[in-house]
């Protein structure tokens, strides 16, 4: 995902294109991993004092409903990323000191489907939480 088809799904979705919701998607086009909406919120209010955390959350949660953006739950905080390209099924590694992701190729759904029998599997979430070659 990059900030021009994130504007695209806002647009169709009827989004105005804001100098927040710009600033928003910029600052996390930049990250390498996952990014706690408090530390977008104190990034973007040093250009924009007026911000408040209140908007950004609202943003971030939207966007995460229109699968611009991932989210996860690290240290009790929602942390949002940007979507990783559709197509290729994949899962993540997530550091838990830096945020920072590594693709998981392979998925551990097809195993777990075995246990399940009779059952229409609808979705599934997996990820691995650790620390990273740089934070260990
Ligand atoms: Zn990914
Ligand atoms: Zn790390
Ligand atoms: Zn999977």
């Amino acid at each position: 995902m990059n900030v021009e088809k994130a504007w695209t799904i806002l647009k169709d979705h009827s989004f105005k294109r804001t100098k927040n919701r710009e600033a928003i998607l910029h600052y996390l086009a930049q990250q390498d991993g996952y990014t706690a909406a408090m530390d977008v919120s104190e990034f973007l209010k040093r250009e924009n004092p007026g911000l408040s955390y209140d908007t950004v959350y609202r943003n971030l949660a939207t966007f995460a409903d229109l699968g611009i953006l991932e989210e996860t739950d690290l240290h009790g905080e929602r942390q949002f990323r940007m979507h990783c390209d559709p197509g290729v099924h994949h899962h993540h590694f997530i550091c838990t000191v830096c945020g920072r992701t590594k693709h998981i190729p392979s998925c551990p759904m097809d195993l777990l489907a075995v246990e399940l029998p009779g059952v229409e599997i609808e979705g599934h979430k997996f990820e691995v939480y650790g620390k990273c070659p740089s934070c260990k």
